[in-house]
This record gives structure tokens, C-alpha cells and sequence, in this order.
């Protein structure tokens, strides 16, 4: 099992180490290798993809990724900033569906900023297009000001596209995990307003057809951002675009009480796939050891289910972190009175100890 670690930047460091320090205590054998990536790998090699972490990531059964960026490189040439490499790997492993699961535990029910009667049991499944979008339609581009700055500029845009192809994999996808949960699907879309999205629910149509044991219903954006927080129970599995699968996927990370819980899988046709937290690098409280690490260590447990075919070992993890909470542990960020507040270390310790002690009752 090879596995590419690419810690990147800000907290991804200090999450990113815990939960390799997980991957050691689970008798498996792992290959791993580490690379730099995003604003570090920037600073060592001048881009934040370099071509051997690129390599090393098609080379991996599956890559572990911590998060990119800092506002210190805002001014950069858009090509060379942080964010880039992760549109890189995608693009070139070919990972074109995102799967965000968005759990409530039961122990963490009073850090949502709902109620706890409309989160508490929470387990719903956002799975987001990757590959299309207004994130890589042509043409892009801004009407310069005379000296080629910004600030002076006329207009800017962005073209919204998806092809027929890109509809019909991620709806293939959306569909089967649907019949592995409780066979209920939305296809959320704007097609009231924006030509893409009607194609979109056209062609979802079509690929239902295939799925007659699957429900499917739509739901506009906008209706959808507004029922995730009204009754976000009555959702099962969405699937939806680039763009408001990143948003309505940070909503639903709300509902859980913290983004710093939520893992992430991006998957190929394949089945390797880029696992990392849903967050990004948080530079404000970078090197403080403040950072949750769970959403990383639950993001190693997607990474032994979807690509390495370990369930047992995922099921250890996801148990350990329950025990963990279920002791009382929390870092910052899902603190609450009555509990008590743990570091970036502590929190792996932690997990490290818990799934020590499960595999010596074996
Ligand atoms: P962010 O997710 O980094 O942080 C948002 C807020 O959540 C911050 O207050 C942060 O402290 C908190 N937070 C995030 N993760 C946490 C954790 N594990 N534990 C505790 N608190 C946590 O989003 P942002 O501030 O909008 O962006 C910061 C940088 O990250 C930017 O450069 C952005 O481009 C980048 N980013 C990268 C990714 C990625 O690598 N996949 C995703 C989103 C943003």
C-alpha cells in the first residue's frame, strides 16, 4: 500500500503528522513517501506542483493531503499560488468525484450552531463534481485597466460548463452510493436560471433511469443552502456541481459542529483517490497546536475503505475517535463546558492510544 503524504502548508503540517502517526499503529504496511506541496513546495521549487510530487502522487495507491495556502501569497500570479496544486492533482490523477460525508456525533450535538434536535443522528453524504464548472470553463479572463492592473479593471468573468460525459459519471456515482445508503438521491442545480444546470438535470434524468431503485428528487441551490439548516435530516446523499458543492458542503460541515471534523475522499474512475480534511490551512492558528486533527485522522479511515480495502482497520479508527469523544477530549474548536480542551498532539495521542488498546483486546 503506497501512500503519498503531502502535508502542505499552515496546519496541514501538524494534522497531516497525526494521523500518519494513526497509519503506524494499525499493523498494515504502508509504503510511505512525503512531498511538498502548495506554498511550501512553492518556496523550495518555484511551483506549487512540482513535477516530482506530482509523480509521486500518480505513482500512490492513494494520497494523503493536508491543506495549501496563506494570504501571503495573494499577490502571487494565479498558475503559482497554493490553490493550484490541488487543481493540478485532481486534474491530472483524474478525480472528478468529491465525497463529503457530514456526521454529527452524537457527542458533539451541542457544538452545532443548530439546535440539537435537528442535528443530533445527522449522516448525510455530499458528493460534488470536481472536474467542470465555472472553476474551469473557458474562455476566463478580465478586461485590463491601461497599465495592466486589477483594481482599474472594466469587468471580469468566468464561463459556467459541463459536459454530457462529466454529468453521466458523476450521476453513475451519486446513484450507486445512493443504493448503498438509503436509496434516496437530490441532484441539487440551479436550472431555473442557468442553461448548464438544466442540462445538468436533464442528463441526471436520463442516468436515473438506469437506478430505478433510487429516488431521485432536485432541488434548486439556493432552496437546498436553505433546507441544510431548516431540516438537514431529510437529506441522504446530494449530488451537485463544482461550486455549490463547495459551498453547501462548508454549510453542511457546520451542521457537525466543526469543519476541523469533517473528512474528504476525491475519487478517479479507478478507485485512487486524494484524501484530506475539508478545511483549508488555517492560517490563523498555524503552529499553535490548536488545529482539530480528526478530520484528517477520519479521512485516513475513507482512504483504508474506498482504496485500500481495509474496512476493519477504518471501522478501528472511526471507533477510536467515538472513544475519544466519548471520553470528554476536545480541541478548541469543538470545546464546550464541561469538557475538556486538548491540543493538535494531545488529540492524536489520544486516538493513537485508543486504537492501541483495541487492538490488544484484538
Ligand atoms: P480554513 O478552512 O483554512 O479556515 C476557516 C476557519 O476554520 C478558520 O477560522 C480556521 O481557524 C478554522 N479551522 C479550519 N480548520 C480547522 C481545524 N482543523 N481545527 C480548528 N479550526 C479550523 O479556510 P480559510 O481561512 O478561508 O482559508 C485559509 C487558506 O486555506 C487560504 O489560503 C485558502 O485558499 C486555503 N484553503 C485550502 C484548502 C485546501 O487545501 N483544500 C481548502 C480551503 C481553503
Amino acid at each position: 500500500m503506497k501512500i503519498a503524504i503531502l502535508p502542505g502548508d499552515g496546519i496541514g503540517v501538524e494534522i497531516v503528522a497525526q494521523a500518519v502517526r494513526v497509519m503506524g499503529v494499525l499493523d498494515l504496511p504502508f509504503e510511505t513517501e512525503h512531498a511538498l506541496v502548495g506554498g511550501a513546495a512553492y518556496e523550495a521549487h518555484g511551483h506549487p506542483l512540482p513535477e516530482s510530487t506530482l509523480k509521486l502522487a500518480q505513482a500512490a495507491d492513494a494520497v494523503l493531503f493536508g491543506a495549501v495556502g496563506d494570504w501571503k501569497y495573494d499577490t502571487l500570479e494565479r498558475s503559482l499560488r497554493p490553490e493550484q496544486a490541488i487543481l493540478g492533482l485532481r486534474k491530472h490523477l483524474g478525480l472528478f468525484a468529491n465525497f463529503r460525508p457530514a456526521i454529527c456525533y452524537e457527542q458533539l450535538t451541542h457544538a452545532s450552531s443548530l439546535k440539537p434536535e435537528l442535528v443530533a443522528g445527522l449522516d448525510i453524504l455530499i458528493i460534488r463534481e470536481l472536474t467542470g464548472d465555472i472553476y474551469f470553463g473557458q474562455p476566463r479572463g478580465r478586461r485590463r485597466a491601461p497599465d495592466g492592473a486589477f483594481a482599474g479593471a472594466e469587468e471580469a468573468f468566468d464561463t459556467m460548463r459541463y459536459s454530457r460525459p462529466e454529468i453521466e459519471r458523476i450521476a453513475h456515482t451519486a446513484f450507486q452510493a445512493a443504493q448503498k445508503r438509503s436509496k434516496r438521491l437530490t441532484s441539487v442545480d440551479k436550472a431555473n436560471v442557468l442553461e448548464t444546470f438544466q442540462f445538468w438535470k436533464d442528463v441526471v434524468i436520463e442516468v436515473h433511469a438506469e437506478y430505478p431503485d433510487v429516488a431521485l428528487d432536485h432541488m434548486y441551490v439556493d432552496n437546498a443552502a436553505m433546507q441544510l439548516v431548516r431540516a438537514p435530516k431529510k437529506f441522504d446523499v446530494i449530488v451537485t456541481g463544482n461550486m455549490f458543492g463547495d459551498i453547501l458542503s462548508d454549510e453542511a460541515a457546520m451542521l457537525t459542529g466543526s469543519i476541523g471534523m469533517l473528512p474528504s475522499a476525491s475519487l478517479n474512475a479507478a478507485g485512487q483517490g486524494l484524501y484530506e480534511p475539508s478545511h483549508g490551512s488555517a492560517p490563523d492558528i498555524a503552529g499553535k497546536d490548536l488545529a482539530n486533527p480528526l478530520a484528517t485522522i477520519l479521512s485516513v479511515a475513507m482512504m483504508l475503505r474506498f482504496s485500500l480495502d481495509q474496512t476493519a482497520a477504518a471501522d478501528r479508527i472511526d471507533a477510536a475517535v467515538q472513544r475519544v469523544l466519548a471520553s470528554g477530549l476536545r480541541t478548541a474548536d469543538i470545546w464546550s463546558e464541561g469538557t475538556r480542551k486538548v491540543g493538535t498532539r494531545a488529540m492524536g495521542d489520544a486516538v493513537v492510544a485508543a486504537i492501541k488498546t483495541t487492538t490488544t483486546k484484538g
